[in-house]
């Protein structure tokens, strides 16, 4: 199965981003599962939670379609303690927030070393703060994104990844969610077949295909190798379209959430069907 959706607004409550998603053929979504741009949200009530899991059940969406994100302030490899720490409690309380939505996965972006600490301690950093959430939580798989290594973001190569995951105890409860935008501006070329093969040659080897959780289906507005997150309609970008094709034949990517974070949430319907159009057979 392919599972093909969008990140769908969460404006009004979060049980309405089913129906939004039903409403564009979405086979999968994703949303934030808070204000992403504040640090304090009012816990769930039980009220919204069963209205979420209720609607869920009505349009068929299992958990396994579903890719929350996380708040952008979060940053769990801050090199300031008491900053880190008020990260740390933030992904908790997201954590706590998809488990008591039923939901399976949290994507996020993994932090920035702000200058202020080595890349290394700043990846070492983001493992602890994983281990310390993990303990604390049940259930949730944590879902790495690869970063474009914009500013001074960590996580824009595989080994970066493959460090973090390195650290982090619980193997069974880490993941990586690979955004094509930011792959190709952090220079991992997929404008060929060669080059998705070779990419993703290097992600089996260097992190495993097994820690696959989930995708983000952007074009890029910025060049190869820009550093830049600047993300694009599929096939009006400088990646291409023929990435989304292959993406869409090749059995690694079944059975989970592919997410588009395209700019224009008007074609959203007709870029799921287009991806769908794409399978062979
Ligand atoms: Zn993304
Ligand atoms: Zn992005």
């Amino acid at each position: 199965m392919n599972y093909i959706g969008a990140h769908i607004s969460s404006a009004g409550g979060l049980e309405k981003t089913i129906l939004r998603a039903f409403q564009i053929n979405a086979t999968a979504f994703s949303f934030f599962t808070k204000n992403q741009l504040q640090w304090f949200s009012p816990p769930l009530i039980q009220e919204k939670i069963d209205a979420f899991k209720n609607l869920c059940i009505k349009y068929q969406f299992t958990s396994k379609q579903i890719l929350p994100h996380s708040s952008y302030l979060m940053n769990l490899g801050h090199p300031i303690n008491e900053k880190l720490k008020k990260s740390q409690d933030l992904f908790l309380n997201e954590m706590m927030r998809c488990n008591q939505l039923g939901l399976m996965f949290l994507n996020f972006h993994p932090g920035s070393h702000l200058n202020q600490i080595t890349e290394i301690n700043c990846l070492s950093r983001i493992s602890d703060s994983i281990n310390i959430v993990l303990e604390k939580t049940q259930n949730v798989i944590a879902v790495l994104e690869n970063t474009a290594g914009q500013g001074t973001n960590v996580g824009y190569c595989f080994e970066h990844l493959a460090e973090i995951i390195k650290n982090v105890e619980n193997k069974s409860r880490i993941g990586v969610c690979i955004d094509t935008c930011h792959l190709f501006a952090s220079g991992y070329d997929l404008r060929t077949k060669e080059d998705c093969k070779n990419t993703f040659k290097k992600f089996n080897d260097i992190i495993g295909l097994k820690y696959l959780k989930g995708m983000h289906l952007n074009d890029s507005k910025k060049p190869f190798n820009s550093r830049i997150d600047r993300h694009e309609s599929l096939g009006l970008g400088e990646i291409g379209k023929l990435v989304f094709t292959w993406i869409m034949n090749n059995k690694n990517f079944h059975n989970i959430p592919m997410i588009l974070e395209t700019i224009n949430p008007k074609i959203w319907k007709e870029e799921i069907s287009w991806l769908r159009s794409q399978k062979y057979n």
